[in-house]
């Protein structure tokens, strides 16, 4: 969910991949920008050079203090058993992509609540830092780092926010999921919160532009805005779930697989079978049974030129090494494992043998065929 385009891999912490999103980079310069214009207006004297290397400084900490509140999320996950699958930094913070829901309203109310919590500790410590450093640091200098101190404090607050996907939202979502028991009315609730929030975000940057303040209009305008499609799309998502409740993987999948012998060659596999069929991944089956998976992925770490001399035996995935599911598996808990798994993909198996494989794509192509049928069904 969340997604505006692409991201790029920036780093790994702690195992745990730091990406950063395509929206990302504007709003760093929208950042730099109106602190540049903050720090030239409050502190005339500053040379306009140094007014950007100030707001520079500024824009890095600000990430940095985003990045540490998502890796606080994302440590506490990761003890409490969670698995994390990366960290995304864009537009006003961070996601933690994590199925925190998983585990249960306990988990999720403390890993959402060690966010804000860090954000209000860096506040603290900027402040600090701010305030011993004035008579050290040039006043510029301390000034910035005590408007860190407020844009942390300012972040912790915002986020402690009740509206899903917010913190707070979550801190919420996880207190009705707690009392009702239902995690879908507790989403279905909290993202109503969240929607509502982020309208009215949205009027006040129309206020603060009709004010005369167009980079704290614009601003406000687009988190407000952000919020309240990140708040839809996670209801979608539950609503998704829902919908695939009463669906089983053999309804889903792509079945009628073609099967690759082991001892065929590689170069025989391209040819025969990636080439010819739009597929990423094909069973190697021996007597009847799967004995593992050959992947497009696997076979491109070969260097070409061994393609012809190398067999499909020694370069296919165990299938011990595959998410694997039954034929009458429910399609919500296939999608969570579909969403958890790096292969992107979940293999359906019946007494040994793959009967069938499940993309994105083939979830994707159901959801169209079904959606017009649903449609005319009302
Ligand atoms: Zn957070």
């Amino acid at each position: 969910m969340l997604v505006f385009g692409a991201s790029w891999r920036v780093g790994r912490i702690a195992g745990i991949e730091v990406r950063v999103d395509s929206s990302w980079v504007v709003i760093a310069l929208l950042i730099t920008y109106s602190m540049y214009l903050q720090i030239s207006q409050v502190y005339e004297d500053t040379s306009s050079g140094a007014a950007l290397a100030l707001a520079i400084l500024a824009t890095v900490l600000f990430f940095g203090s985003v990045l540490v509140h998502e890796l606080a999320h994302a440590l506490v996950s990761q003890a409490r058993g969670i698995r994390v699958q990366d960290i995304t930094l864009f537009l006003f913070g961070g996601a933690t992509r994590a199925r925190v829901e998983s585990r249960g309203p306990g988990d999720e109310f403390l890993i959402a609540l060690v966010g804000p919590l860090t954000s209000g500790l860096l506040a603290g410590l900027f402040g600090i830092v701010a305030g011993l450093g004035r008579d050290v640091l040039s006043t510029p200098l301390a000034g910035t780092l005590g408007y860190l101190a407020w844009t942390n404090l300012l972040l912790a607050a915002f986020n402690l926010i009740p509206g899903f996907p917010l913190d707070g939202g979550r801190l919420l979502r996880s207190a009705i999921w707690k009392a009702s028991g239902s995690l879908a009315r507790a989403t279905y609730i909290a993202s109503l919160s969240g929607q509502g929030v982020g309208w009215l975000l949205v009027a006040g940057g129309v206020a603060w532009l009709l004010a005369g303040d167009l980079a704290g209009g614009i601003w406000f305008g687009f988190i407000g805005w952000f919020l309240v499609q990140a708040a839809r799309s996670s209801y979608q998502e539950l609503q998704l779930q829902q919908l695939l409740r009463g669906v089983e993987a053999e309804d889903v999948m792509a079945g009628d697989l073609l099967r690759i012998p082991p001892e065929l060659s590689l170069q025989d596999a391209v040819d025969d079978y990636f080439m010819r069929y739009d597929h990423g991944a094909f069973p190697v089956d021996e007597q009847g049974r799967t004995i593992g998976l050959l992947t497009l992925r696997g076979v491109r770490r070969v260097p070409r030129n061994e393609w012809p001399t190398r067999r499909v035996r020694d370069h296919m995935v165990p299938l011990s090494e595959q998410v694997v599911v039954a034929p009458d598996a429910r399609m919500d808990g296939v999608l969570g494992k579909l969403q958890d798994g790096e292969a992107g993909r979940v293999l359906v198996v019946q007494d040994g043998e793959v009967v069938g494989i499940i993309t994105p794509s083939d979830l994707t192509r159901w959801l169209r065929r079904w959606r017009p049928l649903d449609a005319s069904a009302r």
